[in-house]
């Protein structure tokens, strides 16, 4: 099967693209990784390494549409949007109000529970493979609210994870402390997911499998894709400042950089990059020892191998604008005025490219009428959660299992 599959390009060395890659080498596929920098420095490198698979709520849900106006105007709110960035991401933004309509969300949520479905035990199985199986914490997700009213903002949220099946539990401050002690007292209400899980340094994590890819005979090659065209003998050409390469499949798994390889073919995704922050504290304490999400800010903290690791908010600013260190601030300030003793501790900061969809739902598969062409692109919030997976749904469908 494999010489009949030929030569497969994947395009993007992000969580995406090392595990699509990875899969598909590990079933004997012939496999080049193609990245313009080292594999897993991209939005995979600074994200909060927590595997969530409850988290089906698409962003655009109607009670968040009601607070947008509002975060738009304030520089230091969980999303914001630049003015100057308005007219381009207008668009975008048309369909992302479009799709909060209920039927849109309903869809969204059930896409979503399907493509996270045992994201733990996958990463716990990929982590053991490539050799990193203490990357995997397993002590479950504690989100946490100050009082009911901002736990109703999130009501429908939860209201889906009870549907689908997902366990959690209500506890309130007494539990909190029993499980993070270090819990400032203003928050008094806490969901805890018990089974779910966090990577507890994501790029060691994507480094490990891409190591592993190349062990195993895995090619990568360092290049910039510029454009992707038919080829004349059937198959892809990939045009590189270095030259051009051929394949007979690409996977184009370039995270928020994809659309500038498939605008000019025609294929149009309603993708926009929404800017994340993180703030990573040196030392090896960390006040918490799960991931802990501050629900009511919009904040996820967790203990990274290297110290603790705040991370959240949205900024709507594109690709080029340079990164906003007023944004970093802002988690700066929750992570001092949350936990004890961070005043003096050094940290550093980093900004990273959310991939989003309009509706939240990543794009997965054959493009239709472009033989040979693959997308796995747009996974947003989520794409550590589901990278695993859409690896595995991207094999199954280049081997024709299904
Ligand atoms: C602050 C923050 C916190 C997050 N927390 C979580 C979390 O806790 N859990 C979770 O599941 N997800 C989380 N995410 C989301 C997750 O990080 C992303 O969904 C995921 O990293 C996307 O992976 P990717 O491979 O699609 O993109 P990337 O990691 O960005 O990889 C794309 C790669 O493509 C390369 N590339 C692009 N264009 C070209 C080209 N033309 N030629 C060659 N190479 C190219 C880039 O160099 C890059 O390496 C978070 C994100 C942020 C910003």
């Amino acid at each position: 099967m494999p010489e009949k599959l030929g030569m497969v390009a994947v395009v993007g060395g992000g969580v995406i693209g090392v595990c699509l890659a990875y899969e598909l080498r590990k079933r004997g596929a012939e496999v080049t990784l193609i990245d313009r920098e080292e594999p897993g420095s991209g939005c995979s490198f600074g994200n909060s390494g927590a595997i969530s698979p409850s988290s089906i709520a698409p962003l655009a849900m109607p009670g968040v549409l009601k607070s947008v106006p509002g975060m738009l105007r304030n520089p230091e709110s969980p999303l914001y949007l630049p003015w100057g960035y308005l007219p381009q991401a207008l668009p975008w933004l048309g369909r992302f109000v479009w799709s909060a309509r209920r039927a849109s969300v309903d869809a969204s949520a059930k896409s979503l529970a399907a493509l996270h479905e045992a994201a733990v035990s996958r990463h716990q199985a990929l982590a053991r493979e490539v050799g990193v199986p203490e990357l995997i914490l397993q002590r479950g997700h504690l989100h946490l609210y100050p009082d009911e009213n901002t736990l109703a903002k999130d009501a429908a949220g939860w209201r889906l994870r009870e549907k689908y099946g997902f366990q959690f539990e209500r506890i309130d401050r007494d539990g909190i402390v029993a499980l993070e002690p270090g819990i400032n007292p203003r928050y008094r209400i806490g969901m805890f997911l018990a089974d779910h899980a966090t990577v507890r340094n994501p790029y060691r994590y994507v480094q490990a499998i891409f190591h592993k890819f190349l062990e195993i005979g895995g090619q990568v090659s360092r290049a910039d894709v510029r454009a992707l065209q038919p080829a004349a003998a059937g198959g892809w050409r990939l045009d590189t400042a270095a030259g051009a390469q051929t394949a007979q499949h690409v996977v184009v798994a370039a995270g928020a950089w994809s659309r500038r390889l498939l605008d000019p073919l025609g294929v149009k995704l309603a993708l926009e990059t929404q800017r994340g922050y993180h703030v990573q504290f040196q030392g090896e304490s960390s006040p918490v020892s799960r991931t802990v999400v501050l629900a009511d800010r919009k904040v996820f903290v967790a203990p990274m191998e290297a110290g603790l690791r705040v991370g959240g908010t949205v900024e709507i600013g594109g690709l080029r604008l340079a990164s906003n260190p007023r944004r970093a601030e802002v988690l700066l300030r929750i992570a001092r005025e949350t936990f004890q003793g961070l005043e003096h501790q050094p940290f550093s900061t980093w900004m990273g490219h959310r991939p989003c969809m309009a509706d939240s739902v990543p794009v997965i598969g054959p493009v239709a009428g472009r033989t040979g062409l693959w997308l796995a692109v747009g996974h947003g919030h989520l794409g550590l959660t589901d990278s695993a997976h859409t690896a595995e749904l991207i094999a199954n469908s280049l081997f024709g299992d299904r």
